[in-house]
């Protein structure tokens, strides 16, 4: 089976996904792409992430046709393969439908540096404008949105986290959603004070050497 490995890792961070609650039944979707095979492996659309194996997982080349798996790929196999042409150091790509993240996005709002922990994105989650879910609009609506950021809010929609591998892409998509959630809380209470730029960008330098470096 080609990508075994990276099929594993699809089927095993879905099922985080569900567990962790950043999505229900088979709402968003996930991929890896393999810079030496120069192939990707996405979710099937539509599948429960507790019924998906290794093998409904699919593998597409960089234009999208399929080369292994014999179920559909995802709805939203477009904007991941747009993602992985505008961004050349990601390999992995989580959208969720995670619930504060969702709120947030349905007001049609950025998420502010509410808490320093929005530099896992940048110094902010910027904002893409609705588009229906799968089409090529959404697509582009993504790609002009992102720039360098690692997470965009897709409006009326959900998130999407992208990452050097899906270990700290999910990780974007579940401190995002932390983020998300705060700054909903305080806007429920009143203004929150925001973090500024200056100290920010001092945040996001000091994330490039933070934690365990492999
Ligand atoms: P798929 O099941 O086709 O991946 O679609 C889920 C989704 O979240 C669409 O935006
Ligand atoms: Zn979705």
């Amino acid at each position: 089976m080609l990508m075994s490995q990276q099929r594993q890792e699809i089927v095993d961070y879905g099922l985080k996904m569900v567990r962790s609650g950043l999505t229900t039944g088979s709402g968003g979707n996930l991929s890896i792409l393999s810079p030496v095979e120069n192939l990707i492996a996405i979710s099937p659309s539509g599948i429960d992430y507790h019924d998906v194996t290794a093998a409904d997982v699919v593998v597409v080349d960089r234009v999208g046709q399929v080369v292994d798996g014999e179920r559909k790929p995802s709805s939203e196999l477009g904007f991941h393969l747009a993602l992985y042409t505008a961004r050349e150091e990601i390999t992995a790509i989580v959208h969720t439908h995670s619930v504060y993240a969702t709120t947030i996005a349905c007001m049609h709002w950025e998420i502010p540096a509410v808490h320093y922990l929005v530099a896992f994105s940048g110094d902010k989650v910027p904002l893409a404008p609705y588009a229906t879910f799968g089409s090529d609009k959404l697509a582009n609506n993504i790609i002009a949105s992102i720039g360098g950021y690692n997470a965009v809010l897709l409006a009326n929609h959900g998130l999407v986290a992208v990452g050097k591998d899906m270990k700290n892409c999910f990780n974007v998509a579940e401190e995002i959603e932390l983020v998300a959630r705060i700054y909903y809380q305080t806007k429920s209470i009143g203004q929150p004070v925001l973090v500024d730029a200056e100290e920010m960008q001092r945040v996001v330098d000091k994330f490039g050497s933070y934690g365990q470096q492999d």
